[in-house]
């Protein structure tokens, strides 16, 4: 079964050194050996997922503008981390920072920890320079306007490596985004406004790859699947999941289950034929599809595929990075919506669920597969995966389009239990507290106009996503637990004035 990319395997951030030839070669070797274990502290921390890949200390333009049309052109390199070990004249690094095309991380770091206060001497002090090269660097990149990622601290500060890790992983959903293509089934919902929004500007501003095909170009896919495929994924179901007995070999409903694991072999083989990783569908759009895909809507996010329901493309997208930026961290990241709330009594929470389409990745325990009737959509009863979401911190994210620009919009979260089993909800569902209340967050995040599609993940932090915005040049609102709605409004207004004057005339 071909899935997208699950790991970092294929993927570099380069660890680049400045300083210059007047140290001579002994010194510069030293520099060398230096920021090489820097260099295999990073490569080796946990915190960072991908690999760190380091390379000659630079110490003329000449190689550091090579350096960085490499980095630019490598299909491997994601991001650079930048280190001013010794000091390196910034006017060499203009025409190199000019060419860099890749996420830019700036290390602030030292080789030694500890000042040898009884015996530091001059030499001590000329190879132990970073805290001043790197001033120099800085200075070159505001001067530019380099969009960076600056950290500051040694190399074995867990704080350090956290923080260049989020930046990793921000680095890798870029990546994503930039070579994301996304297949629609159908248009948007009708007269629905949030789930609009530019395509030609989100491949501009995030290289999101957004392309219609009729529904009965998938139709024709699923038909085509083979009966014995389709009985061999259903056994599949019955070990992965609890599964009604109608549904099973032998239960009535049998033909249903079958008929839902036609629809994921489809769509799977229709997604990657196309080298797609995203995709939307629309219940009021299903041409000759006989349910509403949802255990394969459900299965397939699971295996890192972005979607968004009702033709929302920019959550399938915002999905797809997410699932990227979250590779191997425990937790799950799932589409959703806010669908019901709790106000009391207790403190209040939001009740998030889809018509189907929830991420077994959320799930606390083993779903189960069950069969209800969909009061819309017109099609037969569609099979879906049944569960409650694990308990803990997450983050929920949504992404707008107002017109002249991207917005996305983050509020910090902690999913709870709910207080009771839900024995007649059919559908799988997420129970949260907002942070930093229900009130709080709900009367910021309708000021933001941000969707009621978002993506919910227990898997990415809200720096990696700040890095994330950042890198892309789009504006992030952060909802938690320091947030007011009033300071949030005014928030609102400058940050309209900033990115309506940051955008080129
Ligand atoms: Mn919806």
């Amino acid at each position: 079964m071909t899935t997208p990319a699950t790991t970092y395997d294929s993927q570099e951030i380069w660890f680049l050194t400045g300083s210059q030839g007047l140290y001579g070669d002994e010194t510069l070797a030293q520099v060398a050996q230096q920021s090489q274990t820097i260099s295999e502290r990073l490569d080796e921390a946990p915190e960072i997922p991908l690999r760190i890949v380091w390379k000659p200390v630079l110490t003329d333009a000449e190689s550091i503008r090579r350096m960085c049309q490499e980095a630019s052109s490598s299909d491997a390199c994601v991001g650079v981390i930048v280190w001013m070990h010794t000091f390196s004249p910034a006017k060499m690094w203009i025409a190199g920072l000019s060419a860099l095309d890749r996420p830019l991380l700036h290390l602030h770091t030292q080789y030694n920890l500890s000042l040898p206060w009884s015996s530091i001497d001059m030499d001590f002090m000329n190879l132990n320079q970073a805290a001043h090269g790197d001033r120099e660097f800085a200075h070159i990149e505001a001067r530019l306007g380099v969009h960076r990622k600056v950290v500051a601290g040694h190399a074995t500060d867990p704080r350090v490596l956290g923080r260049v890790g989020a930046w990793a992983r921000a680095a890798a959903g870029h990546h994503a985004a930039r070579t994301l293509r996304l297949a629609r089934f159908g248009d948007n919902m009708r007269d629905v406004a949030v789930t609009e929004g530019d395509k030609v500007e989100a491949q501009l501003r995030f290289g999101y790859s957004v392309n219609t095909y009729a529904v009965n170009d998938l139709v024709a896919v699923v038909d085509q699947i083979e009966e014995k495929a389709a009985v061999e994924l259903a056994a599949e179901y019955v070990d992965l999941y609890d599964v009604v007995p109608a549904l099973r070999p032998g239960g009535i409903r049998y033909a249903y289950l079958l008929y839902a694991a036609r629809l994921e072999l489809g769509l799977r083989a229709f997604l990657t034929e196309g080298g797609f990783t995203a995709f939307t569908t629309n219940f009021e759009d299903l041409g000759g599809l006989r349910q509403l895909p949802g255990l394969a809507v459900q299965r397939l996010m699971a295996d890192g595929y972005g979607f968004g329901g009702e033709g929302d493309w920019k959550t399938s997208a915002l999905l797809r990075t997410m699932k990227v930026m979250g590779l191997g961290q425990s937790g799950g990241t799932s589409f959703m919506e806010d669908y019901t709330y709790h106000l009391g009594p207790g403190t209040p929470r939001i009740l998030g669920a889809h018509m189907l389409e929830v991420c077994p990745s959320i799930a606390a325990d083993r779903p189960s597969c069950e069969i209800h009737p969909l009061s819309i959509g017109n099609r037969e009863d569609p099979v879906r995966l049944v569960f409650d979401a694990a308990p803990g911190p997450a983050v929920v994210v949504g992404l707008s389009d107002l017109g002249d620009r991207f917005r996305l919009t983050a509020n910090a979260v902690d999913v709870i239990k709910p207080s009771q089993p839900l024995r007649q909800l059919p559908v799988a569902r997420a129970v949260w507290k907002p942070r930093p209340s229900l009130a709080e967050s709900a009367e910021s995040w309708l000021l933001a106009g941000a969707p009621h599609h978002t993506v919910l993940s227990s898997a990415v932090d809200l720096e990696t996503l700040s890095d994330f915005a950042a890198m892309t040049g789009v504006e992030l609102l952060t909802i938690d637990e320091h947030t007011t709605s009033q300071q949030f409004s005014k928030e609102i207004r400058w940050n309209a004035a900033y990115h309506r004057l940051a955008q080129a005339l």
